[in-house]
């Protein structure tokens, strides 16, 4: 079925064929409509499935029936990261492209001025960030009340990120009247609580997720020994023997990003970081770059990699296996998206064993073994090397409770070691200063949508 059956304008049909897609993924198909007839929707999706368009391409007919430019903001969309919001003002510019509507991005990052700026003119879209948005709301720079529209986008996401508070509190300051739309992978009971609370009579949708479509991901395992040297040289082999138009290297810690990062631009490779402690502006500025494809690999920590839209990746690295098995799902999941064919490898060492276990326990199944003659340790030297304290280099020893090894291991070069260092959570823009943005904001953070 194409998209012309769902409702949508003539014009937006336009855009969509401009955007080269030509049918509707399922949850677009079953969302799409229900929208455009007001209705509330609970969407069980995860990235990947094409849920953004599945709440933007409405919304615009929608907006663009109404008013040509509203004074008070008329659909506010809440996004957990700032990089998920930037992504969902770039899908409204996509697409919007032949309407009038304007939009403003209220996310941490960017100067207050910029956004207060854009929000006196009037727009009809808002996107933000919950902490942000609550800021804006205790300066007393934007009105809810003329909300006609919310979208909730990835709520389990918000609570495993702490904003579920923060979220609550401004549904609470919804009008009465209004079409809700939340988004969820998964429905945790913090997340059920509120959809229970704020849904009226909602479509729920539920797709699976692409990512099961373990056909088009191939995943490997290497098993490599466990001194950095040698992961890194493999890390290079890897990269050299496979055909990888673009890649992303995850590491466990945000000290390892930066040698990854820096030893491959030694070696010659096209490479860019990011990772939670470089500012907004320069994680922006990176993400367009590799987008556009001037960087071939983006060595990233989890957090920072959260929601990245590039729809064609090809390879996927591991640098550790993650300490929390379902950040695999979400890093392999950046490759093998929209039936694209994605290659994963991981590599492992004796010492990742309890984090290699958990993740198999998950899956359910082995990752077939990929052998890198040369890398790998003699079992001997294993044996030794994991019989070593290493607590001081990867933390692994470490008594603190389970958690994101990036939030549990100190960076070696830039914090000291504490017991519990501070959670690389964002946008963490609540009360914290602006970093500087300047003039170089991106234009489409900034410009209201045509
Ligand atoms: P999302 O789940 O919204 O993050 O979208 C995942 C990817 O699928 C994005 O790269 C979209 O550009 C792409 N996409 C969205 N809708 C379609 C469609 N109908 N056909 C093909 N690709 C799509």
């Amino acid at each position: 079925m194409g998209f012309e059956y769902l409702g949508l304008s003539e014009q937006l049909l336009a855009a969509i064929k401009d955007a080269g897609y030509t049918e509707p993924t399922p949850i677009q198909a079953k969302a799409i409509p229900a929208v455009l007839q007001g209705r509330d929707i609970l969407g069980i999706a995860q990235t990947g499935t094409g849920k953004t368009a599945s709440f933007t391409l409405p919304l615009i007919d929608i907006l663009s029936e109404g008013r040509a430019r509203a004074r008070m903001p008329r659909t506010l969309i809440l996004e957990p990261t700032r990089e998920l919001a930037a992504q969902v003002a770039e899908s409204f510019e996509k697409y919007g492209k032949n309407s009038k509507l304007t939009m403003a991005l209220l996310i941490g990052g960017v100067a207050f001025a910029e956004q207060e700026k854009l929000l006196d003119r009037g727009v009809d879209v808002l996107i933000a960030t919950p902490g942000r948005l609550l800021d804006h709301l205790d300066r007393g720079r934007v009105m809810l009340t003329g909300t006609e529209i919310l979208v909730v986008d990835e709520a389990d996401r918000m609570l495993d990120m702490g904003f579920i508070p923060d979220v609550e509190k401004i549904c609470k300051l919804m009008p009465p009247r209004l079409q809700s739309l939340f988004f969820s992978a998964t429905m945790p009971k913090e997340v059920k609580r509120l959809t229970d609370q704020f849904l009226k009579d909602p479509k729920e949708i539920t797709v699976s997720s692409p990512k099961s479509t373990a056909t088009t991901i191939t995943q490997k395992i290497v098993r490599v020994a466990a001194d950095d040297k040698t992961k890194r040289a493999a890390l290079r082999y890897l990269i050299q023997t496979n055909d990888v138009k673009n890649g992303i290297i995850f590491c466990n810690r945000k000290s390892d990003v930066k040698v990854v990062a820096k030893s491959l631009a030694v070696h010659g490779f096209s490479v860019a970081e990011i990772h939670g402690d470089l500012p907004q502006e320069t994680r922006t500025q990176t993400l367009a770059k590799y987008k556009a494809g001037e960087i071939q690999l983006l060595v990233a920590s989890d957090v920072a990699a959260r929601g990245l839209d590039v729809s064609d990746i090809t390879h996927v690295f591991n640098y550790d296996i993650p300490s929390n098995p379902e950040d695999y799902i979400h890093r392999i999941g950046r490759t093998g998206r929209a039936g694209k064919e994605g290659w994963s490898f991981s590599l492992t060492t004796p010492r990742d064993k309890k984090y290699l276990d958990a993740l198999l326990k998950m899956l359910g199944k082995d990752i077939p073994e990929e052998k890198l003659e040369g890398f790998e340790a003699p079992a001997s030297r294993d044996r030794k090397s994991s019989r070593k304290p290493r607590q001081k280099d990867d933390g692994r020893q470490s008594k603190a409770p389970a958690g994101r090894e990036e939030n549990k291991a100190p960076s070696r070069e830039s914090s000291p070691r504490k017991d519990r260092p501070p959670r690389e959570k964002e946008p963490a823009d609540r009360g914290k200063p602006v970093v500087g943005m300047g003039d170089h904001v991106p234009a489409f953070l900034l410009r209201d949508a045509k």
